[in-house]
């Protein structure tokens, strides 16, 4: 892995501040992303939410407020959503993927897929 792609998917800081809707990554390489919780709930790349095969793909419906987000060594997150549920465990690469700042992403949620 270059220095570069390293940098992209190292997270710095993540901002998600109680009440908030959208969750905020100071990437290593300067960017700064945008991800609302809609996207994150929504693309939670759990077995429970997404099956045992395909692409991961948004998956509408579930609490959207989030409550907590448990950083897991170094390199993802596991998020506790409202509901309970906290099965989804979201590698610093994907939430790199995920990211739906006007410079990534803006490509509608259903059309979206990810590999696994
Ligand atoms: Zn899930
Ligand atoms: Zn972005």
């Amino acid at each position: 892995m270059s220095e570069d792609s390293t940098a992209r998917t190292t997270a710095r800081e993540i901002r998600a501040p109680r009440g908030a809707k959208v969750m905020q990554i100071d990437w290593a390489d300067g960017h700064v992303g945008t991800l609302p919780h809609e996207t994150l709930r929504g693309f939670c790349p759990c077995a429970n939410c997404q099956g045992h095969q395909g692409p991961i793909r948004f998956v509408p419906g579930g609490d959207l407020e989030l409550s907590e987000v448990e950083e897991v060594g170094n390199y993802a997150v596991r998020l506790v959503w409202a509901d309970g549920h906290s099965t989804g465990l979201y590698s610093f690469r994907y939430l790199r993927e995920l990211c739906a700042c006007p410079t990534c992403d803006t490509r509608p949620l259903d059309e979206r897929r990810y590999a696994r």
